[in-house]
């Protein structure tokens, strides 16, 4: 029992690491990495059956109820499993966090509760080949008709693409210049005209099904859309949270695992006639590596518990955006220093080091750089520094000329 937990974050935990242990056949890794399964319809079906889709959703529509200090938990032990798996597994709580949240009640009894009990598969379509980065500058477009909606464009790097049954789409609905009061979001069935394309040639994170998704004149019924019309960056925000929050959890795991494999072996191999654990340059590695983790857990944890007790929305997506970043980049700083430790054979597919090292990789890439993560982290720093007059002692004050004024130009 681990004692700064609660006892049912400490049960969900071991539930979920044990589910890692026991019911993911190794032949699954394998086959996704060589591309041989190109979605693991399986996976979903497993995790469904035991119960961990949709942690944080009502027990009505078939979640736990639970919250984000649950959920990171269960994140951090699926991410052993790699970038594909545990993305797969964020999808049903970043899509449903959407549906949750703004959805009708139609919504919520037709789609949550189908893709919280694995009847559904669920993809989210953000990025365009025209950027992702500039997100409100997506061109996709659906134009009103009668009591649908006809979508036109294409999203590409879809993950889930390949197996989905429901895509999260935004596109826009008003005009171009009208940038962020112009986009919607729809739940669109794989129907007539949504065409879905491989996508070949990923330097890791294989076997997720990520796709390119063509719209060629797809109906979708007004019914479908989420929230109102035009309003979809309202519901892009919120989502960002489940986004990045999934992408910082699933990094702890990821880089956890690689710890381990590196500094046992570093206490097996020898060199010089001795243990390499005993060389300094080496077991200094381990030591940087998990305070990094240490560090990236206990800022993922902060941030679940901020969230759970609802404080502005500025300083979570400040928080958020800092988790993603720092323990993305805490996870390709610990993979490398494992594949380093290892010498030669972490290079090889002899460990699976080299697998999470281009799993790793792409975290600091997708569900938003960690250049945009940036952005938004001094953007709200600012706009929290200025919002109201500080209560902190002004220690601006306290240097011995901190009177001179005419020093004190600025521009
Ligand atoms: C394997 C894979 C899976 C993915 N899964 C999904 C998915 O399931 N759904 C989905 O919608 N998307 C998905 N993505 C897309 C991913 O989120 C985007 O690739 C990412 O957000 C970056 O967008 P971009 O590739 O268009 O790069 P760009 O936006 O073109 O950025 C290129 C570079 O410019 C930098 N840059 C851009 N704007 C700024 C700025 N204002 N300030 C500083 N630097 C800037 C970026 O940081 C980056 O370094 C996935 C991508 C990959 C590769």
């Amino acid at each position: 029992m681990n004692k700064s937990i609660s006892s049912s974050q400490f049960q969900l935990m071991e539930e979920t690491k044990l589910f890692v242990k026991n019911e993911i056949p190794r032949q699954l890794l394998l086959d996704m990495d060589a591309e041989v399964v190109r979605y693991p319809h399986e996976f979903i079906q497993n995790l469904a059956r035991n119960h961990l889709l949709g942690i944080r959703f009502p027990k009505k529509y078939g979640g736990r109820g639970l919250d984000w200090s649950h959920e990171v938990l269960a994140l951090e032990e699926i991410g052993v499993l790699g970038a594909s798996l545990a993305c797969l597994f964020s999808l049903p709580s970043i899509v449903g966090e959407a549906i949750n949240v703004f959805g009708s009640d139609y919504q919520k009894a037709n789609y949550l509760k189908n893709i919280l009990n694995g009847s559904i598969s669920v993809a989210e379509a953000l990025t365009e080949p025209r950027g992702g980065s500039d997100f409100f500058g997506a061109t996709t477009e659906a134009k009103k008709d009668g009591d649908n909606f006809i979508l036109n464009g294409q999203k590409r790097f879809i993950v889930g693409a390949e197996g989905a049954d429901l895509f999260m789409v935004y596109a826009r609905t008003g005009a171009l210049n009208e940038k962020h009061n112009s986009m919607s979001a729809f739940l669109v069935e794989r129907s007539k005209g949504l065409e879905v394309e491989h996508v070949y040639g990923l330097m890791g994170t294989r076997g997720g099904g990520t796709g390119r998704v063509r719209f060629k004149n797809v109906k979708v019924p007004f019914k479908n859309i989420l929230g109102e019309v035009n309003r979809a960056e309202e519901i892009f925000n919120q989502m960002m949270i489940p986004e990045r929050m999934t992408s910082a959890a699933g990094a702890l795991g990821l880089a956890r695992t690689a710890l381990e494999i590196a500094a046992k072996y570093s206490d097996k191999r020898k060199a010089f006639g001795q243990r390499i654990r005993e060389f300094e340059g080496v077991n200094f590695k381990i030591s940087e590596s998990l305070t990094r983790l240490d560090a990236a857990r206990a800022l993922v944890g902060m941030t679940g518990r901020m969230i759970d007790s609802g404080e502005p929305a500025g300083k979570i997506r400040r928080l958020v955006s800092e988790s993603k970043k720092f323990a993305t980049e805490t996870a390709w700083f610990v993979v490398n220093e494992a594949m380093q430790i290892m010498g030669g054979i972490g290079y090889t597919n002899v460990y699976p080091i080299e697998r999470l090292l281009r799993d790793a990789r792409l975290m600091l890439i997708w569900t938003g750089t960690n250049e945009i993560m940036n952005l938004v982290i001094q953007h709200e720093y600012f706009k929290e520094l200025f919002k109201s007059p500080s209560s902190s002692r002004d220690v601006e004050g306290d240097a011995i000329n901190s009177n001179l004024e005419d020093e004190k130009i600025y521009e």
